[in-house]
């Protein structure tokens, strides 16, 4: 039997099952039980899971700004979650939103997904959608955005542990797995006590089975169940709600991370418009938010404000939480980047390009680094894959001398300014251009005082201005370092065609765009400068040379001088913390958590049973660093669900992970300052 902790699962590629197939119903080896029942499934579906959990009827009366939330156990095909979707869109008026969620501990590959799903024609629009989609399998939570207001988070892994990690609550429940007597592992009554301890009050949850183990589990964790009519040949079947879940627990221990309460959120402001505000501006407008963005300069003025930027992270050897963000990140990144080009104009140039990204193992260091991580989370090609050459020469079309790496096929570059404006044209938002200076509290929200004199109202205000983002009284405890990048430019001669891929080691190379390679960045930590400087280009120089000797070769050849005035550029400033994850959350009030958590620096145990107070509405997302391209998007979506009332897009230790309180707490166990 399974063992259940709180702790993170760790990392690791999931094992896609074995099938057999009876006239275009999949059948699983491993459990020896079937999917859904040939011929009437999708009929079987609606008695068991829709109508028992009275969705058509409770979807046509859903007026919440919150989304109905609909919790899995066992995702299967998918057909129980597309016909749940259809029914939203035949009943739920336009308002209404749809959060889906669903464990997977043993996700179909896509071939074998799209034919299970071509049993339902009427389902041929869904089943695409989500297909479209479909994440690797990898452990974790992939959020996929199949239209503006149905959203689906798979949560890959096992159940158990999955809705242990889950931050959200359920309005509804589809009891699912195979049987009891065939998957006896995963029906144990920590299975019930989790989905319990993630419900609404009121909640329910419906189920195919009547085995005793369920009926006893249920009741233990709180639900009350009745028998009713299975769909069919079954007699019959289980219902039932649970009107009073046991309190979370699991904040007991780190009480500083209590999300706040929940406030209005009808029109909110937020402050800066480079890839972290145009990202956060975007996920509120989604969600059917009035959106201000105050932005002192342009849209990706600052570090977003390049022409060109890499797509990708560095994993540790060891994974560790802020690993698993930017995985985690890094992932949701190229599905939500592929769904921008849907919605981009056709004339314009795209706004990314899934090319790959070869990270190369520029010293035995690093080689031994990526080794060891591919011996630890031996993860799906799809996602990276350890490399040799000459492969990795072949794959990035350019003669690579060293002799190690690692390839992330489906990552790659993007146009960041372009990104931005193109995210700031979504319907609902409007581009202020304002320097704010300070933030004043309302009794029910923020004025922003803008240098000119003027105020904005909001209701409630994400401030994602970078390094600036603690100029604020209100932010001024969390500690942000300014880091000067500084990329360099250069047009190929013709007959120098430049990479195929992004090519990373220090810094990286993109293939070239519209003719120009772009290449750097280079790193100055405690400095905010933004001129050009010889110093940089010659750095960025210097680093091509070691990561791309042929190409420095060909383009010597070809007459180019690879010298400072020959180059063209841009320099910006990246905000870092101190830790290096981002900032993504509610700001705290650092002067009560000093006072309330004080004990804490003298006994580190020592935990007050005081949740943790924050500026009431008022979030921060900054601290991307030089990966914003992989965090500021799903960190978005952090705040945006928060903010919301909706599940997480991440496990809850990794929520609190990116909580801008945490060097506050840190700080106070060393005794010194955040
Ligand atoms: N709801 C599915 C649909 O609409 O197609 C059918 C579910 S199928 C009967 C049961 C699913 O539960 C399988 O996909 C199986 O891999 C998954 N499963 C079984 N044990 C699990 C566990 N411990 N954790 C997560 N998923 C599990």
């Amino acid at each position: 039997m399974t063992q259940h902790s709180n702790a993170l699962p760790p990392l690791a590629a999931l094992t896609t099952p074995t099938l057999t197939w009876n006239e275009g119903a999949p059948h699983a080896t491993a459990f020896d039980d079937i999917y859904f029942t040939r011929g009437d499934g999708r009929a079987e579906t609606e008695h068991v899971f829709l109508g028992a959990n009275q969705l058509p009827e409770r979807f046509a009366a859903w007026e919440a700004p919150r989304p109905f939330v609909i919790g899995e156990t066992g995702f299967g095909t998918g057909l129980n979650m597309l016909c749940a979707w259809a029914c939203f869109e035949q009943h739920a008026p336009p308002s209404a939103r749809l959060h889906l969620l669903s464990t997977e501990k043993f996700p179909l590959e896509l071939g074998a997904l799209e034919q299970a799903l071509a049993s339902w024609p009427s389902l041929a629009l869904y089943a695409q959608a989500l297909c479209a989609q479909w994440p690797a399998a990898v452990s974790g939570i992939h959020r996929l955005h199949l239209t503006e207001r149905v959203t689906l988070d798979l949560h890959f892994g096992d159940t158990t542990e999955r809705l242990e990690q889950l931050d959200g609550q359920v309005d509804a429940w589809f009891l699912d797995g195979f049987a009891p007597s065939k998957n006896p592992d995963m029906w144990q009554p920590e299975l019930f006590n989790a989905m319990a301890a993630r419900s609404r009050p009121g909640a329910t949850f419906a189920t195919f089975t009547c085995a005793g183990i369920v009926k006893r589990g249920l009741k233990a964790a709180g639900f009350n169940w009745k028998k009713v009519p299975g769909y069919g040949r079954k007699r019959e079947m289980l219902v039932g709600s649970i009107e009073t879940p046991p309190a979370d627990q699991r904040r007991q221990s780190t009480p500083w991370f209590t999300p706040p309460p929940l406030a209005s959120v009808k029109h909110v402001v937020v402050v800066g418009a480079g890839l972290a505000g145009s990202s956060m501006a975007a996920a509120l407008a989604r969600r059917g938010i009035k959106v201000t963005v105050v932005e002192r300069e342009a849209p990706g003025a600052g570090g977003s404000g390049n022409r060109q930027g890499a797509l990708y992270v560095k994993l540790a050897a060891e994974t560790n939480y802020q690993s698993r963000v930017y995985l985690a990140g890094l992932l949701y990144s190229q599905r939500w980047l592929s769904q921008q080009l849907f919605t981009q104009p056709l004339s314009t140039a795209p706004l990314w390009q899934p090319c790959g990204v070869v990270q190369l193992a520029s010293s035995d260091k690093e080689a031994r680094r990526q080794q060891r991580f591919n011996q630890q989370h031996p993860l799906p090609g799809e996602v990276v894959t350890a490399m040799e050459n000459p492969a990795l020469s072949k794959t990035a079309a350019m003669a690579i001398d060293a002799p190690h790496g690692l390839y992330y096929p489906q990552a790659g570059w993007v146009r960041p300014k372009a990104l931005c404006e193109h995210l700031l044209q979504q319907p609902g938002i409007t581009f202020l251009q304002g320097d704010v200076s300070s933030l004043t509290q309302l009794d029910d929200g923020w004025h922003l005082n803008l240098a000119d004199g003027s105020t904005v109202e909001a209701d409630q205000v994400v401030i994602a201005s970078a390094h600036l983002a603690n100029c604020f009284a209100q932010t001024a405890a969390l500690p942000l370092q300014s880091v000067r990048g500084q990329i360099s430019e250069l047009r190929l001669p013709d007959e120098v065609a430049g990479p195929k891929r992004v090519v990373c080691a220090g810094g990286y190379v993109a293939p070239a765009l519209e003719g120009v390679l772009t290449f750097g960045a280079s790193f100055v930590p405690n400095n905010a400068t933004t001129e050009i400087t010889a110093d940089d280009h010659q750095r960025n120089v210097d680093e091509l040379r070691q990561t791309l000797p042929a190409l420095v070769e060909e383009l010597e050849q070809a007459g180019i001088k690879l010298t400072p005035e020959y180059l063209k550029g841009r320099a910006a400033v990246r905000a870092a913390s101190p830790d290096k994850t981002p900032y993504a959350g509610p700001v705290p009030v650092a002067e009560a958590w000093r006072a309330d958590y004080s004990l804490l620096s003298k006994d580190a145990t020592r935990v007050a049973d005081t949740p943790g107070e924050h500026y009431p509405g008022l979030w921060i997302s900054t601290a991307h660093g030089s990966r914003g391209l992989a965090s500021a998007p799903l960190c978005a979506e952090v705040i945006a669900s928060r903010m919301c009332d909706e599940p997480m897009p991440l496990e809850a230790p990794l929520v609190d992970h990116l909580h801008p309180g945490r060097r506050i707490i840190s700080a106070i166990i060393r005794g010194g300052n955040a």
